[in-house]
C-alpha cells in the first residue's frame, strides 16, 4: 500500500496512469504502447493540428502562383460575406 500515489489519466483514453514507482508504464504517460501509437496516429493525420500544415505550405512558398491564389479566395470570400450582410 505505499504506492497510493500521483496518478494521471492516459492522453489517449483516459484510464489511469501511474507518475511514478514501479507502476508507471514504459509507455508513460500513456498506458499502453497501443494508445501511444494512436496518439502518434492522431498528429499525423491532423487531428492535432502543428504536424502536417506547415510542411504542406513551405512546400508551395517559393511557388508565387499560391500568392494570387490565396489572393482570389480572400476575394471570392470577402464578396460572400458583403453579399450576404
Ligand atoms: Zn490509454
Amino acid at each position: 500500500m505505499t504506492q497510493a500515489s500521483a496518478i494521471m489519466p492516459c492522453p489517449t483514453c483516459r484510464r489511469e496512469v501511474a507518475l511514478s514507482g514501479a507502476a508507471r508504464p514504459a509507455t508513460f504517460p500513456f498506458c499502453s504502447p497501443r494508445c501511444r501509437t494512436s496518439d502518434l496516429a492522431a498528429w499525423a493525420d491532423g487531428s492535432h493540428v502543428i504536424a502536417g500544415t506547415p510542411l504542406s505550405f513551405d512546400a508551395y512558398a517559393d511557388d508565387p502562383g499560391i500568392d494570387q491564389m490565396m489572393d482570389q479566395m480572400m476575394d471570392q470570400v470577402m464578396d460572400q460575406k458583403t453579399d450576404r450582410s
